[in-house]
């Protein structure tokens, strides 16, 4: 689902060759239908169950993009010789990565990699977010992202996200305190990984608005693998999710997935 960061987000549904821009169909019955048939993102190979959102069995176990280290950065294991592919490793993990505060349903903390910026955010569904440290790796931004971890959450609530209950937030401000109580953490980082590994970054905060008419005050969730069609109004679009009158449905989720989307006229 590639994402625009206008205000609201743009958000266009690509299936097969086709796009469908969401933003447009807000107040529409739309119908997804999942054919029953899952191939593998990376190989084209038919597969029963999708492993790492897209993948099948052999690449989630061969993949570099599947190995536990990517939910785990501080567990990069580039340096000791045994990435899983490291050209993939050198252009995915080996680069710049940005140390980020965001509000999705509450204060948070992530990495992405500098590039990502503002996309991974839109995909948590963040209403806000700030570049904290610019860092030389992956594996340092894990470094960080564990330090800061005793103090600010790493995870959304994304029922919280989904019914738009952000609280407010000032950004300046927790990044400065978070800065400061991880100071100690940080001085030891750049002392063994060099002074221009790590960066403080000054940015601006970001805001972020979502193409949502109405917030579902009950979350339920669509479940393709159960219920092969999910039908409803499209009542908004959030993060990675669709909100429809009759539920939610995590469209990454379903990457890799045959569905045949319908929009009905009136
Ligand atoms: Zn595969």
């Amino acid at each position: 689902m590639p994402v625009e960061p206008e205000s609201p987000v743009g958000y266009t549904l690509t299936v097969g060759d086709h796009r469908l821009v969401l933003n447009e169909q807000l107040g529409k019955t739309i119908e997804i239908e999942f054919s029953g048939e899952i191939r593998c993102i990376h190989c084209d190979r038919k597969t029963n169950k999708s492993f790492s959102q897209g993948y099948c069995y052999p690449c989630f176990k061969r993949l570099a993009a599947c190995d536990s280290c990517i939910m785990s950065p501080e567990k990069c294991h580039y340096h000791l010789g045994t990435c899983r592919e490291p050209e993939w490793g050198e252009t995915h993990c080996m680069t710049g990565h940005v140390v980020y505060l965001a509000n999705s349903s509450g204060l948070k903390v992530g990495i992405t990699r500098a590039s990502q910026v503002p996309t991974r955010w839109i995909d948590q569904g963040a209403v806000a977010a700030v570049p904290m440290l610019r860092v030389a790796t992956r594996y340092l931004a894990g470094l960080v992202e564990v330090a800061c971890k005793q103090h600010v959450a790493d995870r959304t609530n994304w029922r919280t996200m989904l019914r738009g209950e952000a609280p407010e937030l000032d950004l300046l401000a927790e990044r400065d305190r978070l800065l400061e109580r991880i100071a100690p953490e940080l001085e030891q980082l750049a002392a063994e990984h060099g002074r221009d590994t790590i960066e403080v970054a000054g940015d601006p905060v970001w805001s972020l608005d979502y193409p949502v008419d109405i917030w579902p005050v009950k979350i339920k969730t669509h479940n393709l693998d159960k219920q092969p069609l999910a039908s409803g109004v499209l009542q908004g679009v959030k993060g990675q999710y669709l909100i429809l009158d009759t539920g939610v449905i995590n469209i990454r989720k379903y990457t890799g997935y045959k569905v045949s989307v319908r929009v009905m006229s009136e």
